[in-house]
């Protein structure tokens, strides 16, 4: 089978439109994967790896884009990142192996849309967008109207994510990853929370961004919760009140991972467990 490595957007655009039904992949962690499985054919592979538009992080007026084709490990040691989306940096940390992390892709990661995926609940409490790109235009989704249900996305024939828009944080937000898994390292999530509060100067919740991922076909949100935790401080005792809302927004399924009961309860703790967590006071942004 042939590879072809373009190095500009307008080779690949050029290479495509002469093999229409070539695959693209860009670090290929997941996409070898399931070539050697034979889930995927192909007449020949497009690699994405040689487009430097792709490979750019940088600040755009009170945006942060980050290239799709950036790997996990250069997008969670990057001071822009770092000060912008602390979220994002604890979500990929925890992705993977540093193997996976230095090949994995953040587009990669995105297109695979697997309701487990590290980067997607942070992405959601970022309220990200998604750039997408084909040979004529360029548009632009929020990551939640971009995924649309286990391994399905918005993207269109012939078009590629070029990267994500991230709005610039707010003044006294905290955020925070956390992922369950099997094992501390190297387990897709049994369940995971990513959580992004803004406060007023008192302390009280202004706004409240929460996102779960492995307790649902996609990602979950829950308004309900998120609209109760506004107008109070952060306490335990009151997330334990609103916790069983946590339980109606959910629905996650057994599988080999864990059974679905299991996965309801951690949700839950890993709400109740946003209070009085050092690592989520830590990361304060004032
Ligand atoms: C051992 C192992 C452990 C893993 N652990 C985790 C984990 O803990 N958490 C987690 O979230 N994931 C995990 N993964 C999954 C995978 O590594 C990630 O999803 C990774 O981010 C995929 O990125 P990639 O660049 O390798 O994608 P690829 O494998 O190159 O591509 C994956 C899919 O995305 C598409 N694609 C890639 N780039 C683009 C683009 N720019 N535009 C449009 N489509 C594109 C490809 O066509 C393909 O369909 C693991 C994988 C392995 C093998």
């Amino acid at each position: 089978m042939k590879v072809f490595l373009p190095g500009t957007l307008e080779d690949l655009w050029e290479r495509w439109e002469k093999i229409p039904n070539a695959r693209i992949y860009a670090g290929g962690t997941d996409f070898m994967v399931k070539l050697r499985e034979g889930a995927i054919q192909a007449p020949a592979l497009i690699c994405l790896e040689r487009i430097p538009a792709l490979t750019k992080i940088r600040e755009e007026e009170n945006t942060l884009f980050i290239g799709a084709g950036v790997s996990h490990a250069g997008i969670l040691t990057h001071p822009l990142v770092q000060t912008w989306c602390p979220v994002l940096v604890e979500a990929l940390r925890v992705l993977g192996s540093p193997l996976i992390r230095n090949m994995g892709t953040l587009g990669g990661n995105i297109a695979t849309a697997s309701p487990a995926g590290d980067s997607l609940p942070a992405l959601y409490v970022l309220d990200a967008e998604v750039v997408l790109a084909d040979a004529r235009k360029t548009r632009v989704l929020p990551i939640s109207d971009f995924i649309l249900s286990p391994g399905k996305t918005s993207l269109k024939e012939r078009e590629i994510i070029r990267g994500v828009r991230i709005p610039r944080p707010m003044p006294y937000t905290m955020s925070r990853y956390e992922k369950v898994g099997k094992r501390k390292a190297m387990a897709v999530a049994v369940a995971s929370l990513a959580a992004c509060l803004r406060f007023d100067t008192n302390g009280v919740v202004k706004i409240a961004r929460l996102a779960w991922g492995s307790v649902g076909p996609t990602i979950v949100t829950a308004s309900r919760v998120e609209k109760a935790l506004v107008g109070f401080p952060l306490s335990r005792k009151h997330l334990e009140e609103i916790a069983p809302m946590v339980e109606e927004a959910v629905s996650p399924i057994d599988d080999i991972r864990a059974s679905a009961v299991y996965r309801k309860k951690i949700a839950i703790n890993l709400l109740c467990r946003l209070a009085g967590d050092s690592n989520f006071n830590g990361r304060f942004t004032p």
